[in-house]
């Protein structure tokens, strides 16, 4: 059994060492170098509480687990949790349409919450201003943790199942011998261990940087304030940090509210960033208290004027009250908002579980615990995944800026697909002056700035025939939306479209193992001779998709994997390390080559014309290069590598080249394409297009919670082939007993649009929620994707709530696209 050390003792080192101990782990030191009474973290001060609804469905699920645990333990005889439910509150049109919003996802995830009126509001919290309040949501099973009373309690029974605690020792360096980590260095000599935790909260970047791994995450100052006793409370609560009302959020003023006995705990997000260095911060003393702790800053009283007086305008009753105490408490911030969940990408055995809320530490937990102790957990971890940043967003800059950005908007009304205007232009591919020539809309992802559309292609709108017009949307679905998108879609499948594919991730593997390394890791066979192409799935031990990726042969020890980003370029890798270790002669190298190639999809009838008109010295012809084939092809007087690759439904190629040729195959492809009606097309018309011919998105329509039967991919699954990761498993299950499946709806209304995310009904009760949505240009009516019970069959009528409203929609056949492939027989 392996030695573990776990580093802090806060909410969630302690949670880790509790659920390794209930599997059955032994061999656990937790290392803090604060002391046990307080240690003096983010923990020993948070205020506590759980608003559990989030837009992400782990993220909900983590802190319903949290809710669930605390629920269950108790700190000298009280609860560690107390459920007094919350209620969030909407002073503006635009928030309460949100709420709306919020139900429908938190219906999803399965949290039973409720839309109420003002006068409902009043009666769950009378305190409340009745001329401001415009309505609100009430959710019965959140409340408020007793953090530090949660950690004590977990020391406590931890330690009696045999875990050790080293308090006041900081961890000052971490062991390491080929890639693997050994021990922790402290003052009192090393600790030796196999497997190293970090659970250092807001001093997670000090920490990481001792194993040379870079954390983004960046410490913020944010205010909190207790209240004297505002005489309305006064005997409302016995105990002196009591509560009995709901917590409260204003999040239109970007405030938060709970009892503490006859007193107020007022949060606030509406001030300035104040980033925070922990490098900076004194060094924890062995007698710290409540008020003499390094997460906890100065009151800066000014940054809390208007919170104040906007506390007092939703609650009147403040106003007989005065702010008795406040501080400047510090926290993690990352640049997307979720947590750091996960191992090294670089040094085996070494994890990170940071930037996490008391709300979703035990679920974080019980994750990270089901990650080491079986290989995976039973939650899809890919939001919080802590390989999942590309390099670029791990620089102090990039984490800085993005970091801040998040803390303005933790309580904002936040589109699923708004962008951030600033760090922008990281990663250009070669074609970027040619698109912006084109009048290219772009949107980030992963760095990339990618086209959306173009607005060059705005002429064509109105020479769409009548069934490719496309409808009205509501103001919510338009944002970051065009019309042109139709066009795009209209001459990808009647003429020929270009997109540029270069943000796809593309790996390099490569060495005498590499055929080893993918065939036992992949669901196919991708021993074929060098030019063959597999679409293949990446599962876990379990059965569970971890990643889907398209294998292609180059040379017989080559191949270049076309992946879904940094997290499988991390997995590769430490396949390859391991493989490498256990037999030299066998290795293998993993390299990420997407900065330094770049990739054009030509798509659709007339694609054939252009490859002809291009490839002088030797058309490729569909006849002369089958389907999921590679060949050398000169374009331009360039080399090349074209692959037939059948994305969207159509004839076509992904042609890929080293990242200085672009510039010149883009030229050479528009100009030979110009004679056929060629366009740049961009992602909203690839989305609508895939969607249109079934093609799922790893991450969005299916993750390791799924298997190859649940998320109809049982194609890419060799029948005969076993021995590779997850076929066992696989094998045990069958293949029409699983509890639910992807499926495809269409819209009935032909119009109203979805996003993801919303809640679908089968009869009135809820079956599920939908993954990704689109307008079929081509079938002529929104698309979506949705995770249902198996019992929902094709031809099903449900409704799908948007905003609260229902919208009537169709369970489908897949693909609504030329289901026969006809024209792909060209
Ligand atoms: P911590 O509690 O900070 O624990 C990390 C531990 O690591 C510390 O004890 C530290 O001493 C130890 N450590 C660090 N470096 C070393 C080293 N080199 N060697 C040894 N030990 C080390 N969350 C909510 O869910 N709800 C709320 O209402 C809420 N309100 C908040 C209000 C404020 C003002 C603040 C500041 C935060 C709030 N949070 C809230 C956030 C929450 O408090 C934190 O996210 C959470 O407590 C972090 O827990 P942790 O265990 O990761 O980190």
């Amino acid at each position: 059994m392996s030695n573990v050390v776990i580093i802090g003792a806060g909410i969630v080192g302690t949670n880790l060492a509790d659920e390794l101990v209930s599997r059955g782990w032994m061999n656990i030191t937790v290392v803090d170098q604060g002391p046990q009474h307080m240690p003096g973290g983010s923990t020993s001060h948070a205020p506590g509480l759980c608003f559990a609804s989030n837009p992400s469905r782990t993220m909900t699920l983590f802190a319903q687990y949290t809710v669930e645990k605390l629920l269950s333990l108790e700190f000298d005889g009280r609860k560690c949790f107390n459920q007094v439910g919350g209620l969030e509150v909407a002073t503006t049109p635009e928030r309460l349409e949100e709420l709306k919003r919020k139900h429908g996802f938190a219906t999803s995830w399965g949290v039973d919450t409720r839309l109420v009126d003002a006068d409902e509001c009043l009666k769950l919290y009378p305190l409340l201003n009745r001329d401001l309040v415009l309505g609100g949501l009430h959710i019965p099973s959140d409340g408020l943790a007793s953090a530090a009373a949660t950690v004590q309690l977990l020391v406590s029974r931890t330690r009696k199942s045999g875990v050790r605690y080293l308090w006041s020792t900081r961890v000052t360096g971490i062991e390491q011998a080929n890639d693997h980590v050994t021990g922790i260095v402290t003052k009192a000599g090393i600790i030796p261990a196999d497997i190293v935790v970090s659970c250092a909260g807001f001093w997670g970047v000090e920490v990481g940087a001792l194993a040379g791994l870079p954390i983004p995450l960046l410490p913020m100052a944010h205010q909190y304030v207790k209240t004297t006793a505002v005489p309305a409370q006064i005997g409302r609560n016995s105990l002196p940090d009591g509560a009995s009302l709901p917590i409260l959020r204003h999040q239109d003023n970007d405030l938060y509210f709970r009892e503490l006995g006859e007193r107020y705990g007022i949060g606030y997000y509406g001030h300035r960033p104040m980033p925070v260095a922990a490098s900076l911060l004194s060094t924890t003393p062995s007698d710290v208290d409540e008020r003499n702790m390094p997460s906890r800053l100065k009151f800066t009283p000014a940054d809390f004027d208007a919170a104040w007086k906007l506390s007092q305008d939703l609650l009147p009753a403040l106003g007989d009250a005065d702010i008795e105490d406040g501080f400047n408490g510090v926290l993690s911030f990352t640049p997307d908002g979720f947590p750091l969940v996960g191992q090294s990408p670089a040094l085996d055995g070494f994890y990170v579980a940071e930037a996490v809320w008391v709300t979703h530490s035990a679920g974080v937990a019980r994750a990270l615990a089901e990650l080491m102790t079986i290989g995976k957990s039973q939650l899809d971890l890919s939001c919080c995944e802590l390989s999942r940043f590309e390099q670029t967003q791990l620089t102090p800059s990039y984490v800085n800026e993005a970091s801040q950005q998040n803390f303005r908007e933790v309580y904002s009304i936040v589109h699923p697909f708004q962008q951030r205007n600033s760090p922008r232009n990281l990663r250009l591919g070669p074609f970027y002056l040619r698109q912006q020539q084109l009048g290219a809309v772009f949107l980030e992802a992963s760095a990339w700035e990618r086209p959306e559309w173009y607005e060059v292609n705005k002429t064509l709108v109105n020479k769409l025939p009548a069934e490719w017009q496309p409808r009205k949307r509501d103001a919510w679905s338009s944002r970051y939306y065009s019309p042109i998108v139709a066009a795009e879609a209209w001459k990808t499948r009647t003429a020929v479209a270009v997109y540029d594919m270069t943000s796809m991730c593309r790996l390099e593997i490569s060495g005498p193992g590499a055929v080893d390394l993918l065939t036992r890791l992949t669901t196919s066979d991708v021993s074929g001779k060098p030019g063959s192409v597999s679409y293949t799935l990446l599962l876990d031990d379990h059965g569970g998709i971890r990643s889907d990726i398209v294998v292609i042969r180059v040379l017989d020890n080559s191949f270049q994997v076309h992946a879904n980003g940094p997290t499988d370029l991390a997995y590769f890798s430490r396949e390859a390390r391991e493989q490498t270790r256990a037999a030299p002669g066998r290795f293998v190298q993993v390299r990420d080559i997407t900065g330094s190639t770049c990739c054009l999809g030509l798509w659709g009838p007339r694609s054939q014309d252009v490859m002809a008109a291009m490839c002088i010295d030797e058309p490729p012809g569909t006849a002369g290069h089958p389907r999921l084939q590679a060949k050398h092809v000169s374009i331009g007087g360039i080399p090349t590598v074209a692959i037939r690759m059948l994305y969207v439904g159509e004839l076509g190629w992904e042609i890929h080249a080293s990242a200085d040729h672009g510039l010149r195959l883009w030229d050479t492809i528009w100009q030979a394409g110009q004679p056929h009606g060629m366009i740049a097309a961009g992602q909203s018309a690839l989305c609508s297009l895939r969607m249109e011919k079934g093609v799922r998105i790893w991450g969005v329509d299916m993750s390791t919670e799924h298997d190859p039967y649940e998320a109809g991919l049982e194609f890419a699954v060799q029948d005969d082939k076993g021995g590779y990761v997850g076929a066992d498993a696989l094998k045990r299950r069958p293949r029409d007993e699983s509890a639910r499946r992807l499926r495809c709806l269409t819209i009935d209304d032909g119009c109203s649009m979805v996003l993801g995310k919303e809640p679908v009904y089968l009869d009135g009760g809820p079956v599920g929620y939908i993954t990704s949505a689109a307008f079929g240009h081509a079938i002529g009516r929104p698309i979506a994707f949705a995770t249902l019970a198996r019992r929902v069959n094709e031809g099903d009528a449900v409704k799908i709530e948007y905003f609260g409203r229902l919208i009537p929609a169709t369970v489908a056949a897949e693909p609504l696209f030329d289901p026969q492939g006809n024209r792909l027989k060209a």
